[in-house]
């Protein structure tokens, strides 16, 4: 973590004082936003340095308004968004893809969006992007959403069209899966660590050390900061035929919810191992919700499993190369009193891809934060996982005789 801010100071004294910032120039920046009003009429006020274009529309189970916007940079005040106000319980705000944004209103009741548009800037007020939301009832409410025309997917689906798999390589794939991303800002530790960060950074440095090995071809689902929906994330393990799925997380736990630590190995299972595994899966597959993803939507490719034997095998293995990680992960890192659990996580829901989900560890617990923030932690870690990869494909050939 030092060398990594050691670094930004410098890249940052380097660049050329003339140059302003490029992010600021490019997008439009939101600098405050607040909420007004009742339990009746609720306003939300976003100031922007530029007009610019939005389209609002609402989400039922739960009660949610989406506004998407072009790209835009937040530098909102910090919790902003975390108080309820009138019938806004929280909101919050990110990349969904590159060059779009969005904000994300949960609401306490059904809403009607009365008003939605962005002021010019005049008499010294920036840009305001206004939002006015009056109480209705469900019924309303659930016609104008069948109302509501809008784009059924995202367009995270030609994002795997545009990566085939590549037929002349033999090399298993392995697909690493950096949980969260964009809006979605997965756990967070005092506003600082970020769980979407810490995870993508990680995952970029476990899909390099395993590169290194040349016996494996690495796809990440995601490279960068942008937000992808948990049925993308499976499927793109699915049409590339990976051979392993490894989805990358932390976890964190509230004041009051105990002091666990350590990492923790998950495969999928109907009944959870227990309370922890299930609250964890619970939060885990709130994913989509936070991001404002229509679930009534979603392709039931991924939610409905059959129970064939592909999958009875692939349970087989994911069970097999969880043990392999912990007991190799024992060697480098702590781990949880109870290392290896088992819970309805949506991203390990693929029958015939082998998958696990890492929890490294706590960024609630102070001895975890310092070890998943510290380089020389994060290279060991990744090489235990290298090396459990090693010895789960090296026994599987033996046991099947079956490639990949
Ligand atoms: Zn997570």
């Amino acid at each position: 973590m030092a060398t990594l801010l050691c670094g930004t100071i410098e890249a940052a004294a380097q660049r050329p004082q003339t140059r302003p910032s490029q992010t600021d120039d490019r997008h439009p920046v939101a600098t405050d936003a607040r909420l007004g009003g009742d339990e009746r009429q609720t306003r939300l006020v976003m100031d922007l340095t530029r007009k610019i274009e939005l389209h609002a529309f609402t989400l039922a189970d739960p009660y949610r308004v989406v506004i998407d916007l072009p790209q835009v940079t937040f530098k909102l005040p910090p919790k902003v968004g975390e108080t309820s106000r009138g019938l806004v319980k929280a909101f919050r705000f990110g990349l969904v893809m590159q060059g779009g944004s969005r904000m994300v209103i949960d609401t306490s009741k059904p809403v009607r969006i009365e008003k939605a548009f962005v002021l010019d800037a005049a008499d010294g007020q920036p840009a305001r992007l206004v939002l006015d939301l009056t109480a209705t009832d469900r019924e309303s409410f659930l016609r104008t959403i069948a109302l509501d025309a809008r784009p059924a997917r995202t367009p995270v689906e030609s994002k795997i069209d545009r990566d085939p798999v590549n037929k002349g390589d033999p090399r298993p794939i392995i697909v690493i899966d950096p949980g969260h991303g964009g809006i979605d800002f997965g756990t967070q530790a005092g506003g600082e660590v970020v769980e979407k960060d810490l995870v993508l950074s990680f995952g970029l440095l476990l899909r390099d050390q395993i590169e290194k090995t040349g016996k494996y071809r690495v796809v990440m689902t995601r490279s960068d900061d942008s937000f992808v929906e948990l049925g993308d994330r499976v499927r793109m393990a699915r049409m590339r035929k990976a051979a392993l799925f490894i989805s990358i997380h932390a976890d964190s736990l509230k004041k009051g919810e105990g002091d666990a630590q350590g990492a923790t190995v998950y495969t999928l299972s109907d009944t959870a191992t227990d309370a922890e595994a299930a609250r964890l899966a619970e939060s885990e597959n709130r994913a989509d919700v936070i991001a404002g993803i229509d679930l009534s939507q979603e392709p039931n490719d991924v939610a409905e499993i059959l129970i064939d034997f592909a999958q009875r095998e692939t349970k087989l293995f994911s069970n097999h190369f969880a043990k392999t990680l912990v007991t190799e992960l024992r060697n480098v890192a702590r781990l949880h009193k109870h290392p290896l659990k088992s819970a309805g996580f949506k991203v390990l829901k693929s029958p015939d891809v082998p998958s696990v989900l890492i929890e490294l560890g706590y960024v609630s617990s102070k001895q975890d934060l310092k070890a998943l923030t510290s380089d020389t932690w994060r290279a060991r870690t990744a090489g235990a996982i290298v090396q459990a990869i090693d010895t789960f494909f090296s026994t599987r050939l033996a046991n099947t005789g079956r490639p990949n």
